[in-house]
């Protein structure tokens, strides 16, 4: 038989045929183990058969749709890395606003609790609880599998003032004050075309979609979060493009104060919050 070598220039060459270019770059970064910068300086480095094997199985996944993330199981987020499974949500950029606002509330050195409600793959626990390393995070999930992710990630990114429970929002929480609660609950409505198309298809729909109107998750947290907010605690949580204003009624709705919306990069009205018991 005669073995055809392939080299890293026609490797890629072959998948952008099929797939998005950079999707391509980063699969055969992930099976290389290399970074791009080694892609363009070794075009004529030659795979070995294993490596040929593998690139052509994730390539065939990604044109079956799975999500880059999935494939290659890891996804940068604010400054770290976590792995993420089909268990977990793929964390997203817009989500990093969430952390800046969350940071802007938590002084350095002081030692504050934080409630994460939906944890997923941790990336919003954990990148609290690395940047501010004196607080402590409490992380809560209903999904098993989930919280298994976050705990791998909390180990390999060493962070240790976190811990988690499993249950629905509150529901399994021991009477404690906050002073932050933080979400990115599921806000898709059920019957959002989006969760039939794209990464979305993948993703867990338990992570993704919430009620009719997209607001169930949303609406039951600001109704039960004053119970566990220390006086002048925040309560802040990522929404949909067009539920900010629902957002900030509800929370108006629970006597929260200095209600604001905060809009993403993108321009997008993307976290609502408010603060407990202080007069705006
Ligand atoms: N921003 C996500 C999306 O629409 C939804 C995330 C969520 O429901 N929390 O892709």
């Amino acid at each position: 038989m005669q073995v055809v070598a392939v080299t890293i220039a026609q490797a890629l060459t072959e998948a952008y045929r099929t797939i998005d270019r950079l999707d391509a770059r980063m699969l055969l970064q992930h099976v290389l183990n290399v970074d791009h910068a080694f892609l363009l300086t070794y075009p004529d480095q030659v795979l070995v058969p294993q490596q040929i094997e593998d690139f052509s199985r994730l390539v065939k996944r990604r044109i079956d749709g799975i999500p880059i993330a999935y494939l290659t199981g890891e996804r940068a987020f604010y400054d770290l890395t976590f792995k993420v499974t089909e268990a977990v949500l793929i964390p997203r950029p817009e989500t990093e606003l969430l952390i800046e606002l969350a940071l802007e509330r938590i002084p350095v050195g002081q030692p504050l609790k934080v409630l994460d409600l939906g944890t997923g793959s941790g990336a919003i626990a954990i990148t609290l609880a690395k940047h501010r390393p004196q607080i402590q995070v409490v992380a809560v999930d209903v999904s098993a599998d989930a919280l298994a992710v976050s705990r791998w990630n909390a180990k390999n990114l060493q962070v240790d003032n976190l811990s988690w429970v499993m249950g629905s929002w509150f529901d399994e929480l021991s009477a404690q004050k906050f002073d932050l609660i933080i979400s990115n609950p599921p806000y898709v409505a059920e019957n959002d075309p989006h969760l039939r198309q794209g990464d979305l298809r993948f993703e867990p729909q338990i992570a993704l979609s919430a009620g009719s109107d997209g607001v169930a998750c949303i609406r039951h947290i600001i109704e039960i979060a004053p119970k566990y907010l220390v006086s002048g605690g925040w309560l802040l949580l990522e929404h949909g493009y067009d539920q900010a204003d629902e957002c900030r009624q509800l929370l108006q709705h629970v006597d929260f104060s200095n209600i604001c919306s905060y809009p993403d990069l993108a321009g997008i009205m993307r976290v609502s919050g408010g603060q407990m018991n202080v007069s705006s």
